[in-house]
């Protein structure tokens, strides 16, 4: 009886004491605060709000430091900067027992901050939402956002964040990282870069982003955003490595296209692709701007839709016809390759043909089979770049170009592509230089670039073929090459381009076209012209621009 009694006695006792924590776990709750880069005008409503709700903050005493005028009255613990565990097993220890408290991560609570260690730590002691403690994680502004804004707007397309701590994340990793960023050219926002202890992290990761970035590509070094020591430093990869780089600061990378303009770092977003910036009229109407065609660049490659949808069907069709002769003629591949081609759309065929780089001269023959190529239909015209612009409508282009090239033309694309143009050098007399144009040609011509771009190349100083109005001019002189870059070839106030460098050794002259190119290929904005690109960068391949006279004021040039 007795016993039975106890019993009943303990019983009520354990559910007075289940009833009790349920209480106070309905009542304890963990908010994760990310407070934004550290000053109150940069911290969210909601932020504010929970420290004021809260019975207690705790957080890494620099950080309660900078929010310790909103935190006035409330029971603190302040620890160290490894402190983190004990921080977030505090904040569910207090939250259990039934008070609510604030841990507060600068930025955002999320990134590199106590969000996922709080729920680790709730995990372990297999917590559920439902039954357990209440967790509200509210976003701040991270490093990421704060540093870009005082740049300018270096992260306006697809970037990444790499911590460049190695203390809980194994160094490989970080690297693996760092190399693929680099890469898939992302703007990347560099996290922990270095501290009194971690100094060659930085150093590393500068040398694996050399690999395959540019020296120039800018980067911004920004400490203590919003704070009140904050600085702000605009250099570039190559040279980062001078300026102080610490703990407190985030270093900001820029991608292939980001730029400097009047002290600002920006990375172009893609719209200068449909649009005209400084125009208030518009070449492409908003219809037209969503139109497949207009979009080259995409996944359906510009590709109509009309024609994409033709084109499976035409291939069934293709499919069932070679199907239907195979099975009743057995006729042979090449036959059937006959049909495929009846089946084919015909597209209109757009090239370039020239005697050759140098040479001038065309032959009877070489007419002739060009005659019989274009027909009645096709067309040609002759152009300022020493070539004949062929258009025709076919479904074979590669048999033709292997004609043409049989009979001794030289065949090469047209558009936004590298035409080498080329004297004659004295009808063949001064061979010194051919070698080298050929090279280039090989190399270069037909090549896709942000805008079409003339390469002049002349093989005496007399330059009769007039290499330095062509975008990038190239002399032959004395064994060497003189080089210029950078003419306006057209307009009232067009311009030669400037003279950058003389006694090019022959050895450098094809490696220091193709980096000057692949630069305007990695930094060019579609449709930028060679001259308006060195304007901008400034500095390509370390030849630097001068400032140029002032242009002539053109209105309605036509008119
Ligand atoms: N949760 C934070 C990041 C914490 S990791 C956030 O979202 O921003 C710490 C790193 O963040 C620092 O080493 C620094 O690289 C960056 N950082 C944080 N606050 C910063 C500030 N105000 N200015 C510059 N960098 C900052």
């Amino acid at each position: 009886m007795l016993f039975l009694c106890l019993a009943g006695k303990y019983c009520a006792f354990l559910k007075t004491l289940m009833k009790e924590r349920m209480r106070r776990v309905a009542d304890g709750k963990v908010f994760v605060v990310g407070f934004g880069p550290g000053d109150e005008a940069h911290m969210t409503h909601r932020a504010k709000e929970a420290l004021v709700e809260s019975d207690s903050v705790i957080g890494y005493k620099t950080y309660m430091d900078l929010v310790k005028h909103l935190i006035q009255g409330k029971e603190i613990v302040r620890t160290g900067m490894t402190e983190e565990v004990s921080r977030a097993q505090e904040a569910v220890k207090q939250a259990q027992a039934g008070k609510k408290v604030s841990v507060i991560s600068s930025g955002d609570a999320g990134l590199y901050g106590m969000a996922g260690l709080v729920y680790e730590v709730l995990m372990e002691q297999d917590w559920h939402e439902e039954e357990g403690i209440a967790v509200e994680i509210i976003p701040g502004i991270s490093a990421l956002n704060s540093c870009a804004s005082l740049l300018g707007a270096p992260v306006m397309h697809d970037a990444c964040t790499i911590s460049l701590s190695d203390h809980l994340t194994p160094w490989n990793l970080i690297m693996k990282r760092v190399e693929a960023a680099a890469q898939a050219d992302f703007v990347i926002a560099l996290y922990n870069p270095k501290s009194g202890k971690r100094t060659r992290q930085i150093e590393e990761t500068q040398r694996i982003l050399l690999q395959h970035r540019d020296p120039n590509t800018p980067v911004g070094l920004v400490k203590s955003a919003y704070r009140q020591r904050q600085h702000i430093v605009m250099t570039d990869l190559e040279n980062m490595l001078n300026y102080e780089i610490g703990m407190l600061t985030t270093v900001i990378i820029g991608n292939n296209s980001t730029f400097y303009y009047d002290g600002k770092m920006i990375t172009p977003r893609g719209y200068q692709r449909k649009y005209t910036l400084g125009e208030e009229k518009q070449p492409l109407k908003p219809a037209q701007r969503l139109k497949r065609e207009a979009e080259p660049w995409a996944l359906h490659g510009g590709q109509s839709e009309d024609a994409a949808a033709a084109k499976p069907r035409l291939q069934s069709a293709v499919d069932t016809a070679e199907e239907a002769l195979a099975a009743v003629t057995g006729e042979s591949a090449e036959t059937q390759q006959l049909v495929q081609t009846e089946f084919q759309q015909k597209a209109v065929f757009e090239f370039a043909v020239s005697p050759g780089v140098w040479n001038k001269k065309v032959n009877a023959r070489q007419l002739a089979s060009l005659a019989e190529i274009i027909g009645d239909q096709g067309e040609v015209s002759y152009t300022t770049s020493h070539y004949l612009q062929v258009s025709l409508e076919t479904d074979n282009p590669t048999t033709i170009t292997a004609k043409l090239e049989e009979d001794g033309w030289l065949v090469t694309p047209v558009g936004d592509v590298i035409h080498v143009k080329a004297c004659d050098f004295c009808d063949g007399e001064k061979t010194g230089g051919i070698p080298y144009a050929k090279e280039l040609q090989e190399k270069l011509g037909g090549l896709k670039v942000p805008k079409v771009l003339n390469i002049g190349f002349n093989g005496c100083g007399m330059a009769c073929y007039g290499a330095v109005t062509d975008d990038i001019g190239i002399i032959y002189r004395k064994g060497a090459f003189d080089l210029f870059l950078g003419a306006k070839t057209t307009g009232r106030n067009a311009h030669t381009g400037q003279p950058v460098q003389e006694g090019l050794p022959p050895e450098k002259l094809v490696e220091t076209m193709t980096a000057i190119v692949e630069e305007y290929q990695e930094k060019g904005m579609p449709n930028e012209r060679f001259h308006k690109f060195f304007k901008r960068v400034q500095t390509i391949q370390g030849f630097a621009y001068q400032k140029m006279p002032e242009p002539v004021e053109v209105n309605n040039p036509c008119e």
